[in-house]
């Protein structure tokens, strides 16, 4: 047996773990051990971490390249050589028709460093083509354009989680850890027995909310409002911070102005958060000492998500919560490297390091580690919906190479994303499993995954970290970086494209260095023997950064920004026809589209299927009991499930995980309409109709 250090391949906070395998193979004989020297989760770990071996086994997997022949044929097994060959040759006969941008590439938050940052230059270099973005984008822009506006720059978590129980109080809007990242609700508990309080704001009381000093239940797609109404009565009440007002910050008489034009009453009728509990939550937080707000995907994923951060962040800001220890904005990421993935060249407008590809110093300093002329770098391409909404179409992409991503389930209006999908001329999939995407494509590449791959990940706080291989994949499986150097060779480009993780990321130090998430210090033998490198970290001396803005904002003043915004409605509001909210979100024992997840057994036993939460009154109203069949309709599509019932939800608002496809996808009625600076769509807000549904239980498993 062999034992090897490692991380789980699920979600950000990137848990340590322990693999024991066999050196002869046999992948379901790998066990997934403790490992309690890691910082971040002290050896504990989630059902899905350990559970995650599982996945390893060939009999849960792809084990062989899929190809279809012809538009109707059905998908049988082929040679690398032949999967290849017709991979490039349909990225490639889609931009001699169409021309450079009609051959696209979509990714994910959940690929490695190594693999984010070789996909982005393939798009850039081997096919030339602006038509590159990521699931990532579904993930966490809204918090990345706040963030950006703010203090210059995106790191989800300014600060170590070990920080938080050094905090006199946090307010955890939108996020439930102990659904989502269980071994993290450790630094909540702790806060709580330092004497911090706990704040969750959240239209359900979820296992997050239970145990908190305070839980504000707001209406769905409120919390702009609600952070404004804060911040009125920080000001109102004269709990501003006018020192740190002065000395760090800017912008701040436009976001007074704003903010007080949101006065108690007014934000209850917004959000239906009575003005007590306002001010008890200023009251707790105001009194603290230090404060600490942090978002996940709540008040991030809406058609306002940009502007619902930067509220909050205005709030840290007028209180002075901001660069000082204990205190401060953060965000939660959602998925493994949802921080890394972010960073290296994946979206459509940037270039490695978090540099903008329409920067024409970070364009010269790219095409110079990349011995390409800069003015063949092409420019920003559409966002990921954006993308997705014109495949297929005149000027939209026509042959698609997708890595690490389900859209099939996770995108919005998940219907139209699967018809724009069968409209490509092309579509090619490499993935672990056959995933619902993976089974429209024309080629399907059977990929390595996490215990059987050596690469780097950012986890939520910042810390690169190393995923070290355990163990060999099953024969017939290959590497990401293996396919992006062979379809790049096969379209010309036969340098540049090494399939040696560690070789890709030396090269992705060279390219971050001098940008805003600089690795260039940044080694694979610096994070084995420090149990990770907080980026930014310029040079091999450098101690790496726990904790930015202590002494300054990465703006070019110094200064933290505030933004003057105002509440506005959801784009879509409950009606007659349509007369509730729907809002989304994961269970425990799932995790994102539930590719991985939904073929682990012991994962599926808790977690089974969909299902519609609702609260006793809706449900009496609907005259519907526990179990009983709902559909759920919205002006998009309808999904059907059984009912939960429970008071733990507001009485107008329903509840779907969004793990599951076929007739239970929650995805078939979420609201693609984009935040216009993240373009992030509105997953978390729509109206929807529910009613007892006429089909049997056989029609709704995932
Ligand atoms: Fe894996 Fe996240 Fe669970 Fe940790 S909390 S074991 S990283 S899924």
């Amino acid at each position: 047996m062999t034992t090897t250090d490692t991380h789980c391949p699920y979600c950000s906070l990137q848990c340590g773990m322990r693999l024991r395998a066999p050196q002869a193979g046999r992948p379901e004989a790998v066990e997934v051990l403790e490992r309690p020297d890691f910082p971040v989760n002290l050896g504990a770990l989630c059902g899905k971490g350990r559970s995650a071996a599982a996945v390893l086994s060939p009999a849960a997997r792809l084990t062989a390249p899929l190809v279809r022949d012809g538009r109707d044929g059905a998908l049988r097994e082929a040679s690398w050589e032949e999967a290849l060959e017709r991979a490039a040759t349909g990225l490639r006969a889609a931009q001699q028709r169409h021309g450079r941008d009609a051959a696209g590439v979509f990714g994910g938050g959940g690929l490695t460093n190594e693999k984010a940052y070789l996909l982005g230059k393939f798009a850039r270099v081997a096919l030339r083509s602006a038509s590159i973005d990521y699931n990532g984008r579904f993930c966490m822009s809204s918090a990345a354009a706040a963030h950006r506006q703010a203090f210059g720059i995106d790191r989800g978590l300014p600060f170590p989680l070990a920080d938080i129980p050094r905090s006199g109080c946090v307010i955890l809007v939108g996020a439930n850890p102990a659904a989502t990242m269980p071994p993290a609700v450790r630094y909540l508990r702790e806060l709580q027995e330092n004497g911090g309080r706990l704040i969750v704001v959240d239209p359900r009381r979820t296992a997050t909310a239970e145990p908190a000093d305070l839980h504000l239940q707001p209406v769905p797609g409120t919390d702009l409002a609600l952070a404004l109404g804060l911040l009125h009565l920080v000001i109102a009440d004269g709990h501003l911070d006018e020192d740190f007002i002065a000395r760090r910050t800017s912008g701040f008489a436009a976001a007074r102005a704003a903010a007080m034009a949101h006065w108690p009453e007014r934000v209850e009728r917004i959000t239906g958060v009575p003005t007590e509990q306002l001010r008890a939550a200023v009251a707790m937080f105001t009194g603290a000492g230090t404060g600490m707000v942090l978002t996940a995907r709540g008040p991030e994923q809406h058609s306002k998500g940009t502007d619902t951060v930067s509220a909050w962040i205005n709030l840290c800001l007028a209180t002075g919560n901001a660069g000082r220890i204990g205190s401060g904005y953060g965000c939660l990421t959602g998925q493994g490297n949802g921080q890394g993935g972010r960073e290296h060249g994946q979206k459509a407008d940037q270039l490695p390091g978090y540099r903008s590809i329409e920067d024409p110093a970070a364009r010269a300093h790219i095409a110079r580690v990349w011995a390409v002329p800069a003015d063949e770098l092409p420019r920003s391409g559409r966002s990921a919906y954006e993308l997705l909404d014109t495949l297929g179409e005149d000027g939209g992409v026509r042959a698609l190479l997708l890595m690490g991503s389900n859209p099939v389930v996770s995108a919005p209006r998940a219907g139209h994303v699967t018809e724009r999908l069968g409209a490509l001329d092309f579509l090619v999939v490499s993935d672990l499993v056959l995933s619902e995407t993976a089974q429209l494509a024309d080629v399907v590449l059977p990929a390595a995954q996490w215990a059987e791959e050596s690469g780097t990940t950012t986890n939520l706080e910042g810390r690169v970290i190393l995923r070290r291989k355990a163990v060999d994949p099953p024969p017939g499986v290959r590497e990401d970086l293996y396919v992006l150097r062979e379809l790049a060779a096969r379209l010309g480009v036969r340098r540049g494209f090494p399939a040696d993780p560690e070789e890709v990321f030396e090269e992705l130090r060279r390219a971050s260095a001098g940008g805003p998430a600089d690795y260039a210090g940044i080694s694979y033998a610096r994070i084995e023997a420090e149990d990770g490198v907080f980026w930014p970290c310029p040079a091999v001396d450098h101690p790496g950064t726990p904790r930015l803005f202590l002494d300054r904002f990465a703006t070019p003043d110094g200064r933290a920004r505030f933004a003057a915004v105002a509440h506005r409605p959801a784009a879509e509001e409950p009606d007659a026809e349509y007369p509730w909210y729907l809002t989304t979100g994961r269970v425990v024992a799932q995790y994102q589209s539930g590719a991985q997840t939904r073929r682990v057994p012991e994962l599926n036993r808790a977690a089974p299927g969909p299902f519609v939460e609702l609260h006793p009154q809706l449900a009496r109203r609907l005259e519907v009991a526990e179990g009983d069949l709902l559909a759920v309709t919205s002006r998009r599509g309808r999904a059907v499930a059984p009912a939960r019932v429970t008071d733990t939800i507001r009485p107008d608002t329903v509840f779907m995980p969004f793990h599951w496809g076929g007739a239970g996808r929650a995805n078939s009625l979420t609201n693609p309409a984009l935040d216009p600076t993240s373009k992030m769509p509105e997953f978390k807000v729509c109206a929807v109709r529910v009613e007892r549904a006429g089909v049997r239980p056989a029609e709704v498993t995932g």
